[in-house]
């Protein structure tokens, strides 16, 4: 399998959901061996590379920086620029924050499929630890597994396929306990997870606002868990562990490559999964990059 980049530059304007100001972000082709950039036209000398960054210390979203350029809420975004493989990418962002659009990834997912995606000329090369890597939390019940690709004698070649099993609990009246297995791959995730939008709980509204985020949040692009109703409509019953994993995959793209291998997880979220991302960079060697 070859590297990727898409055809055409598209874009995406709106509202961010923490700083509630307008962004604009665009996708651009980039060439073989690129990497997946961000850049800013208010900070030309600073980008940032996805595989030289460990995440930001946030609460509720990924967030990535270099010196003064800071870019929030990357995840959804992420999410689907890794589902399509692409290696390959500048998005340039004006603005602090990556558009919340509808709460989903769908969004991007449908300007990606429309801008098209363009093989090159280059091996790609995917990511796997050489051993098991873990990750705890064990006081509210969270983890993350990854366990090497498998490697097939007979072709000489590597599974390169994501295998997931993922655990909620989310401790909520409203909220079962759910969880979700699969392969997740394109298809997976254009059908089954892209469209899952954000969601909080209202109670915990007054306290985001005191800090400075959530201002953005609107009944048009987060899903409100009340006391005792939704706020507003569900897309699917199992909205919330869909898009739980929505922003794992999203949170794991910040490797820069495509992950291959298998993730076993429970209750995660953006500050927990960032240790993967430091796990990588502090530690290469214990990385294969097939
Ligand atoms: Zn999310």
């Amino acid at each position: 399998m070859n590297q990727r980049t898409i055809q055409k530059e598209v874009s995406f304007q709106g509202i961010g959901v923490h700083f509630g100001a307008e962004s604009l972000v665009t996708l651009k082709p980039a060439s073989e061996n690129t990497g997946i950039v961000f850049i800013s036209p208010r900070f030309p000398m600073e980008k940032i590379v996805l595989g030289q960054v460990i995440p930001e210390n946030a609460m509720h979203a990924s967030v990535i920086r270099n010196k003064e350029f800071i870019v929030s809420t990357v995840e959804h975004l992420m999410a689907s620029i890794s589902a399509f493989s692409i290696d390959n990418l500048i998005i340039e962002v004006q603005g602090l924050e990556v558009p919340i659009l509808d709460g989903s990834a769908l969004p991007f997912v449908c300007a990606i499929e429309q801008a098209g995606i363009l093989e090159q000329n280059i091996k790609k090369n995917f990511l796997t630890p050489k051993k098991e890597l873990n990750f705890e939390e064990q006081k509210n019940g969270r983890f993350i597994t990854i366990k090497p690709a498998e490697y097939f004698e007979e072709s000489c070649s590597y599974d390169k396929n994501l295998y997931f099993k993922y655990f909620a609990d989310f401790k909520h009246p409203l909220v079962q306990k759910d969880n979700l297995y699969g392969v997740l791959d394109n298809e997976y995730f254009s059908g089954y997870l892209a469209s899952a939008r954000t969601f909080g709980f209202l109670e915990q509204l007054p306290f985001l606002r005191r800090h400075g985020l959530a201002k953005g949040t609107t009944l048009g692009n987060t899903v409100v868990i009340g006391e005792e109703e939704f706020l507003n409509d569900k897309r699917f019953e199992n909205e919330f562990i869909r898009h739980k994993l929505l922003d794992l995959f999203g949170d794991l793209a910040l490797l820069g490559k495509n992950l291959i291998g298998s993730i076993v997880a429970q209750k995660t979220g953006h500050n927990f999964n960032r240790q993967v991302i430091q796990h990588y960079i502090e530690n290469p060697d214990m990385w294969y990059l097939i």
